[in-house]
């Protein structure tokens, strides 16, 4: 039997059960042998009913005679309590808030529980027992005489359970004979690894919780060390494209800051000069641009493109909506407007001109057809928009820079669509050929490109996943920005905190108010339990004892949109923003909103999470959040990026119907975090990586994103992956390496 064999070749399954495997992401041996534990359930000290001491810890093997639900006489908790019973004797359990273990374990189960004897009122009792129902499969391992101690967890599913996996596993064990190890030998001595068979078999049957750690520690440098490889071979494979020289004019960009209202920050200044020196390198750059909301990550990029446009080539601006896509080339128009740059907007619903035939100080509208003419001829040196950049229909004259903003917006095919034409560059060289191939147009040499984020992410997820970018940080605020306010609010302070956004309206001010997406799916990681240390990070799929937030109490734009103009502010003039809107309507509620204050039409704009990015309303103070434990703690940061933006004190109002600790404490996270990196980390360390923005949208493993817990493990593998790279860029002394770190290039997201 080979790792890469299929499960339903190895076992007999029956059609369900391939399809629950398959929701767990399991259909070859190795996925099974990979699908590891969660946690353990540590029996030790097994004895008989009547040999058990109060007070001391022990396990039991033995069967329910009778379990029921109740509510307790204070009526303040419901339990589980029945008895269990062997041949010596006969003993109470109960279980605190937990009322479905009385549906689970059956009077006539057979079952081990694990914990601490305790006695009252004259019985015998355990409260909160660690359980696990034994079936003759387990038996094998917890005869008397040889009780397994450490039982391994796994997320389940609906036909799959931990004990069928249990058993299945040992089964593998049993023929799998031996497994190439992947890892160079000298990596696992140098930092004391087990190799790879007794690795999983540790982490699958462990002996000691240490001896699950040593496993858990190699798995966690694997994923990462397998990650760095193949974005150090991207890296490595950029290095040898040629890239698109840009000569960098000092004069030019002097003359540009001349003509802000603002001086730049430090920062800024920084990163304008790492990406100008960036362009004198023979290769591509691929860089991305870190900086939290409000940093001014725009005007970098309005910079950088003046020095391209200079140079005669074009540069291709892309954006995640239309909205942002239209500030944009508003923005760059009033930038680079005295420097006679001649700019484009397309979006699937508009296309646009700067100058316009009549006039040199205006835009106008103008077909798509005849738009994408004069960008194929070069007359339209920066084109920006949405994903519409991407069609094939699009070519460019001379692109010279890519700029993509959000990046962490763009779906894995959008991206991909980038990095392959890079590749095909390569491949193909100077020749025509790729002209009419590639779909942005790409000439002789590959653009630059230039990623924008402010997703605050850890440095080590950064180092990890972007181990094959150069990484820029805008990290200073622009002066003057006042700090605001954000409060997590419970229902009973929601009619103050209106009558407080009233008082603010008066004086003038705007605000947002965000509801939970109408169709968005429950997160289930919302609430994810922690891990503890030593065991095993919970697997995507979702347990049957952690069930998602109930759909029903999202809050709907129209129906919140109904509620605050009916009741709650009908002297305010109140307008909605959502994703079914026409692009007409979304910008004439934008340009009601935007407008400058005082001549503002909208007082409350009620939105769905499109306002997330970039949106730029200085006149907005209030952003109001329902339904907050909804959203990331990213996601958050976000929308309270939308407000404090001019000059007045700006507030941050997180809606919340939750009083559970969990919940508040995260929520107060946002609340005193001073940036969103802060919060990045916060959600790294405490929450678990699932908020994150999403894990999925990396593609890790939570075993994975575990390990960036460990800065120090992440720096070893990626030191490590720099060298093997160096020594041996295709891997060719490593086949087994080789074939892995290829699959992972192929499995995981592009940025
Ligand atoms: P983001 O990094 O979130 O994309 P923007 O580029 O939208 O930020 O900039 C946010 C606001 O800050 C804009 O109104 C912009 O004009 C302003 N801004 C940018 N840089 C500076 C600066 N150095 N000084 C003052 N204001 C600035
Ligand atoms: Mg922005």
């Amino acid at each position: 039997m080979k790792l890469e064999d299929k499960i339903e070749n190895i076992f007999r399954l029956t059609p369900a059960k391939k399809s629950a495997l398959k929701k767990l992401g399991i259909t070859t041996a190795r996925d099974m042998l990979y699908y590891f534990p969660f946690r353990y359930i540590e029996f030790s000290g097994l004895k008989k009913i009547s040999e058990l001491v109060i007070g001391e810890h022990a396990s039991v093997i033995g069967e329910v005679v009778k379990i029921e639900a109740e509510k307790t006489w204070k009526k303040k908790m419901i339990i589980a309590q029945g008895a269990l019973k062997d041949d010596t004797g006969l003993v109470s359990i109960v279980w605190f808030n937990q009322p479905y273990l009385a549906n689970i374990l059956k009077p006539g189960a057979k079952i081990m529980i694990s914990g601490k004897a305790a006695y009252k009122k004259g019985k015998l009792f355990f409260a909160n027992p660690e359980w696990q129902i034994l079936t003759n499969n387990l038996q094998l391992t917890t005869d008397n005489k040889q009780p397994t101690t450490l039982l391994p967890v796994y997320s389940e599913t609906y036909g799959v359970s931990s004990e069928w996996l249990r058993w299945q596993i040992k089964r593998l064990f049993d023929e799998i004979g031996a497994l190439p190890e992947i890892i160079p030998e000298e990596i696992l001595k140098k930092y004391h690894l087990p190799g790879v068979k007794r690795a999983l078999m540790a982490a699958h049957f462990p002996k000691t919780m240490a001896e699950a750690g040593a496993a858990k520690k190699r798995f966690a440098f694997e994923e990462i060390f397998f990650i760095q490889l193949e974005r150090q071979k991207q890296r490595k494979k950029n290095e040898e494209i040629k890239g698109v020289s840009i000569k960098p004019n000092e004069e030019l960009i002097k003359e540009f800051k001349g003509f802000l209202p603002y001086k730049l920050t430090s920062a800024q200044e920084k990163v304008i000069s790492q990406i100008l020196d960036d362009f004198k390198k023979p290769h591509p750059m691929s860089r991305l641009l870190e900086g939290d909301v409000g940093s001014g990550k725009t005007i970098v990029a309005a910079a950088v493109s003046l020095s391209v446009v200079n140079n005669n080539y074009q540069v291709a601006f892309m954006a995640p909506t239309e909205i942002l896509a239209r500030q944009h080339f508003e923005e760059f128009i009033r930038r680079l407007e005295p420097f006679r740059v001649s700019i484009g907007l397309l979006t699937s619903s508009e296309s646009k001109k700067f100058p316009s035939k009549l006039s040199f100080k205006k835009s106008a509208v103008l077909s798509k057809s005849q738009l994408l003419k004069f960008v194929e001829a070069g007359d339209i040196k920066i084109l920006i928009g949405t994903h519409a950049l991407i069609q094939d229909k699009v070519k460019f004259k001379k692109l010279g820079l890519v700029i993509i903003d959000e990046q962490h917006r763009f779906g894995t095919e959008q991206r991909a669509h980038l990095v392959k034409n890079k590749e095909e560059i390569k491949q193909y060289g100077d020749s025509p050929k790729l002209l009419k191939k590639s779909q942005i147009g790409f000439v002789k040499s590959a653009p630059h490109l230039l990623s924008m984020t402010a997703t605050p992410i850890p440095r080590t997820l950064a180092l990890t996943i972007y181990g094959d970018l150069d990484l820029s940080v805008l990290d200073e605020m622009p002066p003057g920005r006042i700090k605001i306010i954000t409060r997590v609010v419970s229902p009973k302070e929601r009619v103050n905190t209106y009558e407080f956004i009233r008082e603010e309206i008066k004086k003038g001010r705007q605000a947002f108010v965000i509801c939970p997406r109408i169709d968005a799916a429950p997160r289930n990681n919302a609430d994810k339990t922690r891990t503890n240390a030593g065991t095993f990070p919970r697997l995507s799929a979702s347990s049957p004892r952690n069930p998602a937030l109930p759909l029903q109490e999202m809050k709907a734009v129209k129906e919140e949109y109904k509620k605050l103009k009916e009741h709650i502010f009908p002297e305010f003039e109140i307008a909605m923003l959502h994703g079914k809107l026409k692009p007409k309507e979304k910008e004439e509620v934008m340009k009601k909103f935007s407008a400058p204050a005082g001549d503002h039409k909208i007082d409350i704009l009620v939105s769905t999470s499109v306002v997330e990015v970039g949106v730029d309303v200085p006149n907005a103070t209030i952003m109001m959040i329902e339904g907050g434990e909804r959203f990331g703690l990213a996601q958050l940061h976000q929308f309270r990026g939308r407000v404090g933006r001019g000059e007045h004190q700006s507030y941050c109002f997180v809606f919340t119907e939750h009083s559970s600790g969990r919940v508040r404490e995260r929520l107060r996270a946002l609340q005193d975090s001073k940036n969103g990196f802060e919060l990045a980390e916060y959600d790294l360390m405490f929450r678990g990586p699932g908020e994150l923005s999403g894990r999925n949208q990396w593609g890790m493993s939570d075993m994975g994103m575990e390990a960036l817990k460990n800065i120090k493990m992440v720096e070893a593998a990626r030191l490590e992956a720099q060298n093997l790279i160096n020594q041996d860029p295709e891997l060719k002394k490593y086949p087994f390496l080789q074939k892995r770190v290829q699959e992972i290039g192929e499995k995981l997201h592009f940025e």
